[in-house]
């Protein structure tokens, strides 16, 4: 016979974790009057803030300054003998960071949601037992469930790697001194974007990867500015390169064995930093005994609605195999907000766009090339060089290409990349249009202010080939 759980202290809604699509749940329905906890372990308002997107976009930017005064003389300007210190880099993020855990605690005050700090796990159906972060337990029970419990960066089982304390980006962004040479092992957007701002702040940079190219499921074309941009910056890249074993210590030295074509090749540095994937947060945490199912990949299993395969119980963001961005995880809470309410909304057929913030930065929306074929789409194709842009002439910023995708049988337009300065801004406005189903004429007849990024638009549309009978 089972013994019964102690009687469990009641909510309308509990969440498993504060990251994005969490908080915005339980702020907005505390606002409603409904009685709303949230869990959190360690990161208020969860990664984002915390340990990923901003304070890495922070430290990046601190990394283009240094670039810029690595550069200097190109501008005019002479500044010799200028010093980098890691730890003033490290404190203007963590300055950042402080504010923002502040601006989380005011949200949560300000909504009535209340936030427990402590570590959180199912011991039976919508019932989650807290371990306190400061003593004791609870045992809390949601009418409705909420799992946000978020991502980590996997670290394969290669033999020496987690002896070797490899640097995270957790680690990574809290650096006070330069690595002499760090080799990063995975070259997507976390292991370009800050081997890049490694490499500014004076590290020598090897990035080693599996795949044959940089960020392997993009287009050929996207892949050959990362590469260039990794030569001119001095970062060493080793791609088709299988990790067999690493000896050593980050921080002091490291010795990493692969297989390249048949042959090991051994790299020495003095850090790792491990970016080659990430595993959802979804073990033990009790999920079996909630009903709770995850999928072959360990994320909790949800339909396109987000629920989970318990009653009553949601999942949200990277725990629930949502392509792994904050944007996403925002609108995660969204579809959850709106279901909760009775309506009926989906994550099926939403747009994914991205950027990676190197420098230059990398942006999509909608469909690549690569993407196009692999459906059997066809596409009319217009690519410009950014330097087409006379913005970029102004900035010095001159590497890069707009690229756009439109439909053969209609104006729509299917996709579009930008490589380049502001990318990430640019891709917006063409993300607008797609929304709102605009022909790629009413962009390319628009009247863009002169001289901004955006005015490239109009060359770039101006040079989609005429619509043809028959096209590939
Ligand atoms: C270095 C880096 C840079 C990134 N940059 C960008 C970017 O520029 N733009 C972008 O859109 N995305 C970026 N991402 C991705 C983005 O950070 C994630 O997709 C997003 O933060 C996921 O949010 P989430 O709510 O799913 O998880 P999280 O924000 O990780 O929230 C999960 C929370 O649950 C807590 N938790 C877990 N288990 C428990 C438990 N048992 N009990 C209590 N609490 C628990 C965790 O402490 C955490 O606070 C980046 C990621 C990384 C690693």
């Amino acid at each position: 016979m089972q013994t019964p759980l102690p009687h469990p202290e009641d909510y309308d809604v509990v969440v498993l974790g504060s990251g994005e699509a969490g908080k915005y749940i339980a702020w907005t329905l505390a606002k409603k009057g409904m009685r709303v906890v949230v869990i959190e372990r360690k990161l208020i308002g969860g990664s984002c803030p915390n340990i990923a997107c901003l304070p890495s976009k922070n430290i990046i930017h601190s990394a283009k300054i240094a670039s810029y005064f690595g550069r200097s003389a190109e501008f005019g300007i002479t500044k010799d003998n200028y010093q980098i210190k890691m730890s003033l880099v490290r404190d203007r993020k963590r300055k950042m960071v402080d504010g923002l855990v502040d601006m989380h605690l005011a949200n949560f005050k300000a909504s009535g949601a209340q936030l427990l700090m402590g570590s959180g796990r199912f011991i039976g159906p919508k019932t989650i037992e807290v371990a306190l972060a400061d003593g004791g337990t609870r045992i809390l029970r949601g009418e409705k469930v909420i799992i946000n419990t978020g991502s980590r960066t996997t670290v394969e089982p290669i033999p020496g790697l987690t002896e070797a304390s490899p640097l995270t980006h957790i680690e990574a962004l809290e650096l006070d001194h330069i690595p002499e040479h760090l080799i990063t092992i995975g070259g997507g957007y976390i292991g370009l974007e800050l081997a890049q701002a490694m490499r500014r702040f004076g590290s020598r940079v090897t990035i080693i990867d599996r795949n044959a190219r940089l960020a392997h499921r993009e287009d050929q074309d996207v892949t050959d500015i990362l590469q260039d941009m990794c030569r001119e910056e001095g970062i060493e890249v080793v791609t088709s390169a299988r990790l067999t074993s690493v000896e050593g210590k980050s921080g002091e030295s490291v010795k990493l064995y692969a297989l390249r074509d048949g042959s090991e090749i051994i790299l020495e540095g003095t850090h790792i930093l491990v970016a080659s994937g990430r595993t959802p947060n979804t073990e033990g945490i009790g999920l079996e005994v909630a009903g709770v199912e995850t999928t072959n990949r360990g994320h909790v299993k949800v339909n396109e609605r987000l629920e989970t395969t318990a009653p009553g119980v949601w999942a949200v963001g990277d725990c629930a195999g949502s392509p792994h961005f904050t944007h996403i995880a925002f609108d995660d809470f969204r579809v959850v907000r709106d279901n909760l309410a009775g309506g009926h909304r989906v994550t099926t057929g939403r747009q994914v766009p991205f950027c990676m913030f190197t420098d230059p930065e990398f942006a999509r929306v909608g469909l690549s090339e690569t993407e196009a074929k692999e459906r059997g789409i066809s596409y009319r194709l217009a690519k410009i060089p950014i330097v087409a842009v006379l913005r970029t002439r102004t900035l010095s910023e001159t590497r890069g290409f707009l690229k756009a995708l439109i439909d053969t049988a209609s104006d729509r337009i299917l996709g579009f990349t930008a490589i380049g300065v502001e990318a990430g801004e640019i891709i917006a406005a063409v993300q607008v249009a797609m929304l709102a189903g605009l022909p790629y004429t009413a962009l390319r007849d628009a009247i863009f202010t002169h001289p901004t990024m955006l005015e490239g638009l109009i060359p770039l549309f101006s040079a989609v080939p005429a619509r043809t009978e028959k096209m590939t």
